[in-house]
């Protein structure tokens, strides 16, 4: 597998594949029997297409949970994109400062780059756009049909995906397992949050998901945690929690932080509107 010395790949169900690059940020490779999807580009540091077509000889569409920097990386590496309506015009964005932001830090943390990676010539390039994906549509690889649901709370464009033949749901960055929900980025919106966590309640209600992906944890095998994050951020939003900690955010500066049982929730004042 050419992994680059810089992703890593866990085979998680039968044709799956989480790939974690530089061991934070998740995408996910999934194998039809006529061609394969590939669910979000990471930071785009290496040549994600080239561990795939290690991976697979099927051909592979390219498709976004959401439009964040950490997420359409390698998205350039193909012709064209399928994302929701709201993201169409966002692929193209400038994240250079986001991107040296990253490098500095990440250096400053003491981590390291492959030997290869040329830090000033790294940037994540526009991406193009060729077609959209929203409520309600399907998709099928060959015996492994998708369907396709609009999850708004961490980001407008945001969609998750249920992948019926392995059980899979695809949650982008909207259901971050025994981990931060987060609600300081500029694109979150706390009255979208809880409803969309309902919604695939339903789904994982109607169907028996078998693993819950997410852009940053692992594959996490109890669907039980949606309905209770629902209700965490339904009661945050009534108000029935202490007045959060104010905490430290990095990048993002002071953020408010809540605790609750199996994730903790960083949000900042814009996404309360
Ligand atoms: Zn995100």
């Amino acid at each position: 597998m050419e992994t680059q010395d810089w992703y890593s790949v866990n085979n998680f169900a039968p044709g799956s594949y989480q790939i974690t690059e530089g061991g934070r940020f998740n995408m996910l490779l999934l194998e039809g029997d006529e061609k394969a999807v590939a669910i979000d580009g990471g930071i785009g540091v290496a040549n994600l297409r080239k561990l795939y077509e290690s991976i697979t000889d099927k051909p592979i569409d390219f498709i976004l949970t959401h439009t964040h920097w950490d997420h359409v990386g390698a998205a350039s590496q193909w012709d064209s994109v399928g994302v929701h309506p709201v993201g169409k015009d966002l692929i193209a964005n400038d994240h250079s400062k986001l991107e040296q932001a990253f490098v500095n830090m990440w250096k400053n943390n003491g981590n390291a780059f492959p030997d290869w990676f040329d830090e000033d010539a790294y940037g994540i390039k526009p991406a193009t756009f060729g077609w959209t994906l929203q409520e309600g549509d399907t998709f099928d690889l060959g015996n492994r049909k998708f369907r396709v649901y609009e999850t708004p709370g961490h980001s407008p464009c945001s969609i998750s995906l249920y992948d019926e033949r392995e059980k899979i749901l695809v949650s982008g960055d909207l259901i971050r397992c025994e981990e931060y929900l987060f609600l300081q980025v500029p694109t979150a919106v706390l009255s979208d949050y809880a409803p969309s966590l309902r919604k695939l309640e339903k789904v994982a209600a109607e169907n028996e998901v078998r693993w819950i992906t997410s852009g940053h944890t692992d594959p996490y095998p109890d669907p039980s945690i949606i309905g209770e994050l629902a209700q965490n951020m339904e009661d945050l939003e009534a108000g029935k929690y202490d007045p959060p900690a104010k905490v430290d955010g990095g990048a993002w500066g002071e953020v408010d932080e809540y605790v609750f049982p199996r994730a903790k929730v960083w949000i900042q004042d814009h996404a309360r509107k």
